[in-house]
């Protein structure tokens, strides 16, 4: 491998395993942040909807309580019986922690019994908009001086509530905050840890029965909307409740992204060590005989008769393992090592070719060369040779270049035009996968046209490919050459194929790579090969 071409691929190995490690790691990084936002949200809305059921609840026992208020006959005197029905209303109420009868401002009755004096609970804060119900906000009761009461009254019985009972709903989160307030008016009854005026502003859009989950600064606010009373709860989750939530998804993420990342990372290594080690592997190969070919047939397309045979090359590892050309012509183009190839491949064919030209005088074998080929002195002297010591008529070996292979015109031309005079056929393959327009063919003067098998196989598709196969096929017929279609695997590909008038296919349909035994074998049938003298 040339020097620049190694430094290249060491660059391009390091930046994909930098890659390939900073990616798993940020991926759980956001995932866990992502996952954490949702967590966050969720909680905070459980947090919410919990004050929520605490203030629907109070809300029907409220006026559940008023209700029964209304039904105790002759409840403005404080006599024992209407003592007792205020206790019963009491008890039926869990939320409503005391009723009694009010004479303007002054409770003067209760659960407890005659007040005397009255107790003055002083001029009401608000009037409820959905009620019509005074409301105080920060009642202080004599038997129970330490707490603040909201008290209701509809000027005749009163109903008091504990002001912080909603919000003193259990919580797993520390930094946790919440509130009541007015959904109509924006005023806060109730609140527990640190409240940020801004998420007041944030529910303007809620309606009732609604709710939702944003981040506001740092932290998660929740808010949900009554549809029983006047009260949204808002419920927020500062940041520390946030770190908590992403290292602990951390602990679970990051070691997987880390583990995947090493496992990418090491499988981009011991490729890249693979493609780095192969040219000198591939050197060895060429000395230690692990080269080899196998053939596939070409045949007529109208009586399916075997013509020909395209030479592939194989690679047997000394761990007993296959490669296949793909994996490595390339890097023995880059590596300068594709002539030793070529020269190995040409070597190969020889006795084959001999027998061939002894028994079956018009079955010609079909190599491959590369650009590289083209350019080197070598190559012509080296197709001569093998024809002339083998004995072959020169139509029995067919050359294929891809389309890369004529990039450079003038070069490629001279060389093909070389190869022709000699009588040798020349093909292009792999027609339309390489960058060449198709008017660039008319150049050159070839013998034939190797359509690949993506278009092959598209033929009986609708797609564009199909369309381009048909225009390869007439472009092919216009220059009079001959049409190979490659990957032929269905019967309805090969009869599409004949019916445009290709006169030569390829494919699993008629038969995988032989080896070299196989194919000696099977050219003994006549079923699959007779001599085309005898066929036409
Ligand atoms: P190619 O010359 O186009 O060879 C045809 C490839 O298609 C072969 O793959 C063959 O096994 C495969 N094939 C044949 N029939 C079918 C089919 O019905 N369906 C499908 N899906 N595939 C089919 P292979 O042997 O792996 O060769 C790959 C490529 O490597 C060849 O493509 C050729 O460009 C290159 N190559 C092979 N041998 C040599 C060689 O000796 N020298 C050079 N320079 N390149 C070679
Ligand atoms: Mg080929
Ligand atoms: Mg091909």
């Amino acid at each position: 491998m040339l020097a620049s071409n190694r430094k290249i691929l060491l660059a391009l190995t390091f930046a994909m395993v930098v890659f390939a490690t900073a990616v798993p790691v940020a991926l759980s990084f956001g995932l866990a942040m992502a996952q954490a936002r949702t967590n966050l949200a969720n909680r905070a809305l459980f947090y919410a909807a919990d004050i929520l059921r605490r203030v629907d609840i109070t809300g029907v026992q409220d006026a559940q309580a008023f209700d029964e208020l209304g039904r105790i006959p002759g409840i403005d005197n404080c006599s024992a019986e209407t003592v007792a029905a205020l206790q019963r209303v009491e008890v039926s109420s869990p939320y409503v922690k005391l009723v009694g009868i009010m004479h303007g401002n002054q409770l003067t009755c209760s659960s407890f019994g005659p007040h005397n004096p009255a107790i003055d609970l002083g001029p009401p804060d608000d009037v409820s908009p959905l009620t019509g119900h005074n409301v105080r906000e920060n009642v202080i009761l004599p038997f129970s001086p330490s707490e603040k009461f909201v008290v209701i009254d509809n000027g005749h019985v009163a109903a008091v509530l504990h002001k912080t009972l909603q919000v003193d709903a259990p919580t797993s989160d520390t930094g946790v905050a919440l509130v009541t307030l007015s959904a109509s008016r924006k005023k806060i009854y109730a609140t527990r840890g640190v409240v940020d005026p801004h998420w007041l502003t944030a529910m303007l859009d809620l309606a009732p029965g609604q709710t939702n989950a944003r981040l506001i600064g740092h932290n998660m606010v929740a808010m949900a909307r009554s549809k029983v009373v006047d009260v949204v709860t808002i419920a927020a989750l500062n940041e520390q409740s946030y770190s908590a939530i992403v290292t602990k998804l951390l602990a679970v993420l990051l070691p997987i992204g880390l583990i995947s990342g090493l496992i990418l990372s090491y499988l981009i290594l011991r490729i890249a060590r693979l493609q780095m080690s192969l040219p000198a592997a591939i050197k060895s190969a060429l000395r230690n005989n692990e080269f080899f070919l196998v053939y596939q047939p070409i045949v007529r397309l109208d009586n399916h008769r075997w013509i020909g045979a395209e030479a592939l090359l194989r690679w047997r590892r000394q761990d007993g393992s296959i490669m296949r050309p793909d994996r490595f012509i390339a890097a023995a183009e880059e590596a300068g090592l594709i002539g030793c190839i070529t020269e190995r491949v040409i070597k190969l064919i020889e006795p084959l070719l001999a027998d061939l030209s002894e028994v079956h005088g018009d079955f010609y074998l079909s190599i491959n060369l590369a650009p590289e080929d083209l350019h080197s002195d070598a190559t012509l002297p080296l197709l001569k040779g093998v024809i002339e010591r083998t004995g072959a008529v020169p139509p029995q070996l067919h050359v294929e270049i891809t389309e890369r292979g004529f990039a450079d015109t003038a070069v490629a031309r001279a060389m093909i035009d070389r190869m022709r005079d000699i009588g040798m056929k020349v093909a292009i393959d792999d027609f339309g996968t390489g960058y060449s327009s198709l008017s660039e063919l008319m150049n050159f003067a070839l013998d034939a046209i190797k359509i690949d098998k993506a278009f092959t196989q598209a033929v009986e598709s609708h797609a564009v490919t199909n369309k381009i196969a048909s225009l390869i096929v007439e472009l092919g017929r216009e220059l009079s050459l001959d049409i190979v279609a490659e990957g032929i695997e269905t019967t309805e590909q090969a009869e599409i194929l004949s019916a445009w008038k290709v006169g030569y296919g390829q494919g699993w349909l008629f038969s995988r790579d032989l080896s070299e035994d196989e194919l000696r074998e099977a050219l003994l049938i006549p079923k699959l090969y007779s001599d085309s003298r005898r066929i036409d």
